[in-house]
């Protein structure tokens, strides 16, 4: 048995398709990253887990990954189509801190999610206002063929593109209705590409150009940073799946201008072979907003007694392409099962530790830097781990189903009878994927105190006899609820603790 083929849905064909790689040996991917002017919620971080999953299954598939992510600091509005303000001139004319400032900030906020989430680092974070005489050189090549003026700025015409919206799959009326008309527009979805300060107003951020002093398009600086960084056609482009109505179409058009392409029916027209998206995290309420409800940042999550690798696995739970309800309940069930898989490993580890130091044969220097990869496993001829790696690659090769590999990963902590340093091998091997830290993590680490702990000991004290009572009646219902709602007090119950400890707070 081989290795599985790696299949990913192509959003531009709407099927599966097995990756084939534009340079041998390499895999390209370009993710459009955030826009800079407020913290990103944790459906935003749901995209850079998806492609952090994605990136790391193209490690594990043996390509050699290069992975851009771009930071938008400037051309956002606050309409993803040609309407409202720059996001980020808004955001500064409410404060007294400068767009770079607002920027640098929430750039640095956004990168300690990315580190609490374990995602791994790009190759490049590209920055858009660094790539500004780029932009310029890029919109000057398709200027004169594809794009017109209007006092607004440079628009692109998308009738002089074959294919224009096929990403979206339709260009609705319905979605036409929401494109605010600017006056002079040839066609509804026209885009402005580089948009030209009003006479009398001063912007922050705006440069020279051949259009006039103003500041780029959204579009076109993912389209500009794409083919600087990793050249037309690259293999893989991400984002959510809103980018797959407007954002990613005229990403899409401007590209096939660029490359004087042709139509659509060859993707790789289209600037990248493979477009994907991940679908969104929603509240029960709908959409996640950063300005309506309670603003689920991961911080807050934390503040509420949970692990941001907890809202990880959440992600890795379900399938990427389909809808995620948000649920505190859904969180803390996420939770336990990490919290399980990390339990589990400790035995392990102590385990492999008495062997070492009782010099058994299992004594091998193991780190946990040091994984089994499917390859390693057939070629050692470790056959009772081969299944196991066959049904994880399978899983991860058939569209990134992390929900299945990690129910493999479980199996694989269950087994009995085997030597610890090698399940901690295959757990390494596995992880690398995953990514959810399952060697560095501690079962202390998972235990995070909320803000809002103010139990006291006789109250825990009263509630755990209560509890003992439930259990004697063999009411375990009750018993669990009580468990369960001091774990909410950030009270661990520590059943059975050999050291004898009842609970502990959790810090
Ligand atoms: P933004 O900072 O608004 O440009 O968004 C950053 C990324 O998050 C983009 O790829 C969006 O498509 C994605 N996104 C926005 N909202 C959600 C959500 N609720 N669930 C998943 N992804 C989202
Ligand atoms: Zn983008």
């Amino acid at each position: 048995m081989t290795e599985a083929p790696l299949k990913l849905f192509n959003s531009l064909t709407r099927k599966l398709e097995v990756f084939e790689p534009v340079h041998a040996g390499e895999a390209r991917v370009y993710t459009c990253g955030p826009t800079v002017y407020n913290y990103a919620h944790i459906g935003n971080m749901r995209a850079y887990v998806f492609a952090d999953v994605l990136g790391r299954t193209l490690t594990w598939k043996g390509y050699d990954l290069t992975h851009v992510i771009n930071i938008t600091d400037v051309g956002h509005l606050t309409d993803d189509a040609d309407a409202g303000e720059d996001k980020l001139e808004k955001a500064a004319a409410g404060s007294q801190r400068s767009i770079r400032e607002i920027a640098a900030h929430y750039t640095a906020a956004f990168k300690a999610d990315v580190a609490a989430l374990n995602i791994r680092e790009p190759a490049r974070w590209s920055v858009a206002t660094d790539y500004i005489d780029e932009m310029i050189a890029f919109a000057k090549s398709i200027a004169d063929r594809h794009c017109y003026m209007l006092d607004s700025g440079l628009y692109f015409d998308v009738s002089t593109v074959e294919d224009y919206g096929r990403l979206a799959r339709a260009v609705t009326e319905e979605g036409e209705g929401r494109i605010d008309a600017v006056e002079g527009k040839r066609n509804a979805a026209d885009f402005a590409i580089w948009r030209t300060t009003p006479p009398g107003e001063k912007r922050q951020m705006e440069w020279d150009s051949p259009w006039g002093r103003g500041a780029p398009g959204w579009h076109l600086e993912c389209s500009v940073m794409g083919e600087a960084l990793l050249g037309f056609p690259f293999d893989i482009h991400t984002g959510g799946i809103d980018h797959r109505e407007i954002h990613h179409p005229n990403e899409i058009a401007q590209n096939q201008a660029f490359c004087g392409c042709g139509g659509l029916d060859d993707a790789r027209n289209s600037g990248a072979k493979i477009w994907m998206h991940n679908n969104f995290l929603v509240e029960r309420s709908g959409k996640m907003s950063k300005s309506s409800g309670e603003f689920l940042r991961l911080r807050l999550l934390v503040e509420k007694g949970y692990h941001p690798l907890a809202y990880r696995m959440m992600c890795l739970q379900a399938h990427y392409r389909s809808e995620l309800e948000f649920s505190w309940e859904g969180l803390g069930a996420a939770l336990t099962r990490l919290k399980r898989m990390v339990q589990r490993i400790e035995n392990l580890k102590a385990r492999h530790a008495e062997l070492v130091s009782a010099s058994m044969p299992d004594a091998s220097n193991w780190s946990h830097e040091e994984g089994w990869s499917l390859k390693q496993v057939q070629d050692d001829e470790l056959e009772s781990w081969v299944d196991f790696f066959i049904n994880f690659d399978a899983s991860m090769s058939e569209d990134l189903n992390s929900a299945i590999a990690i129910t493999v990963l479980e199996d694989v902590l269950a087994r009995k009878k085997v030597l610890p340093s090698e399940t901690l091998k295959v757990v390494a091997g596995m992880d690398a994927v995953l990514g959810l830290d399952l060697l560095g993590l501690t079962r202390s680490d998972l235990r995070i105190r909320p803000v809002s702990a103010t139990i006291t000991e006789d109250e825990i004290e009263a509630a755990l006899a209560e509890r003992k009572q439930a259990r004697a009646a063999k009411d375990f219902a009750r018993s669990d609820a009580i468990r369960d709602e001091l774990s909410r007090q950030g009270v661990e119950v520590m059943d059975g603790d050999p050291l004898g400890w009842e609970w502990r707070l959790e810090r």
